[in-house]
């Protein structure tokens, strides 16, 4: 099973709805954690397509701006997160900018295979590595743990 991270923006949550509606069969039985309000949106779409209590498998964090990313971030340090789909918004300022750039980071440095579009999310879920056990290779930081303050 994996721990699938799912956050839009206002103007690709429709995007993101489509693909997760499109894709809800390859999704099944994995776990599902979203912002708040992409996580309100997918949870709608997903009982409509599956019926009332069919999605079990989901948490919804905070809204992004209200902490959310942070919470999404804090995942990925933790191990919790195998993947994550972010569409975000190349065209709008978000308030919460700095929350968007970390994450994207913390999702770097933790190697975690991460979509910022439809396209390259459709290439992840059908990835031949998608229903395997893959475990990123971590970066070793000890040195840079270890290092000695003047
Ligand atoms: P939202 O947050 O799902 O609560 O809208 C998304 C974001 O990080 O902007």
């Amino acid at each position: 099973m994996k721990t699938i991270g799912l956050v839009a923006h206002d103007n690709r949550k429709k995007d993101l709805i489509e693909w997760v509606e499109y894709n809800y069969e390859r999704l099944r039985g994995h776990e599902l954690v979203c912002t708040g309000t992409t996580g309100r949106l997918v949870h709608e779409a997903l009982e409509k397509k599956l019926g009332a209590g069919a999605v079990d498998r989901m948490i919804i964090l905070k809204s992004g701006p209200l902490g959310g990313d942070q919470q999404l971030g804090a995942m990925i340090v933790e191990g919790k997160i195998s993947m994550l789909i972010f569409l975000w918004d190349p065209m709008q300022p978000q308030p919460h900018d700095v929350d968007v750039k970390a994450l994207l980071r913390i999702a770097v440095m933790y190697n975690v295979p991460t979509a910022n579009n439809r396209a390259t999310a459709d290439f992840l879920i059908t990835s031949k590595l998608f229903n395997t056990g893959y475990k990123p290779k971590l970066k070793d930081y000890t040195s840079y743990i270890q290092r000695s303050i003047e």
